[in-house]
């Protein structure tokens, strides 16, 4: 895999929410500016029943180029009615690369938490039942996180912890279980403290993320995000770990090939 324009830097944006309204108007200049930063591939997150069924029309315009998920955000957990959505959402989930993102937000609580953990293991499931990996969004919720990691491990799920912001201990329990971890543009704030989260994941864990249309890097912070920027990013980890940012990207872009199953054509 290689970007088409002899560009020395690769990357994969493993994170972005390209069917958001935010992108409505130029949806494809941003796509065609991530392939100019170096993009080799974009993971488009379908986080509801609605924006997968963008993210699948975005990837059918862009194969081999843009990826979609499918599934229910943690804030909308109240309105999952298993007996209804999840038919929906095996259909959705035919041609999508993983399952989310899913999972827990204690900080925001916008659905009440055992409706979270409802939608949750519903989506642990069917990652199992389709042999898909997870995209798990977290949030001061480690202790039934770690549950959930540990039920997956049981299930043989794999899955990435998404624009990661939580504690080394979790992040820890979760590579033991064979997950990946991935940065956004939050740690190129300058409140950005815990240098030993950078340093610790293992290079073959790592991935990087845009979580477009939010989180815009420094120095875009406060404007509408998009995929080319995670260029920021990479070059605030490679600082962090000491390593050559164009190699970081390779290895990041490597590593969401094999998560996510990605196809590409042969060049
Ligand atoms: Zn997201």
């Amino acid at each position: 895999m290689a970007a088409s324009n002899g560009h020395s830097s690769i990357f994969i944006d493993s994170h972005a929410h390209l069917a958001d309204t935010a992108f409505a108007g130029d949806r494809d200049e941003v796509i065609s500016r991530a392939r100019k930063a170096g993009a080799a591939a974009i993971v488009c997150i379908g986080e509801s029943l609605a924006t997968a069924k963008v993210a699948s029309e975005i990837a059918a315009d862009n194969p081999d180029f843009v990826f979609a998920t499918a599934g229910i955000h943690p804030h909308d957990a109240a309105d999952f009615v298993a007996t209804r959505d999840l038919p929906k959402l095996g259909e959705a989930l035919r041609d999508a690369v993983a399952v989310g993102e899913c999972g827990l937000d204690y900080h925001y609580d916008n659905s009440p938490r055992d409706a979270q953990r409802a939608a949750f293991s519903a989506q642990l499931q069917v990652a199992h039942e389709m042999g898909k990996p997870l995209v798990v969004h977290t949030r001061d919720a480690e202790e039934d996180t770690r549950g959930f990691i540990r039920e997956a491990r049981t299930a043989n799920v794999v899955g990435v912890l998404h624009c990661y912001t939580g504690t080394v201990h979790l992040a820890e329990f979760a590579l033991d279980a064979g997950w990946y971890v991935s940065f956004s543009g939050i740690i190129t704030f300058k409140k950005w403290a815990d240098e030993d989260l950078l340093r610790l994941i293992p290079r073959d864990r790592l991935l990087v993320e845009s979580d477009a249309p939010y989180l815009a890097p420094v120095p875009f912070r406060g404007k509408r995000n998009e995929p080319a920027w995670v260029v920021n990013t990479i070059a605030r980890l490679a600082r962090a770990r000491d390593d050559d940012a164009a190699q970081l990207g390779a290895v990041t872009a490597a590593n969401a090939t094999r998560l996510f199953g990605l196809a590409f054509e042969a060049p």
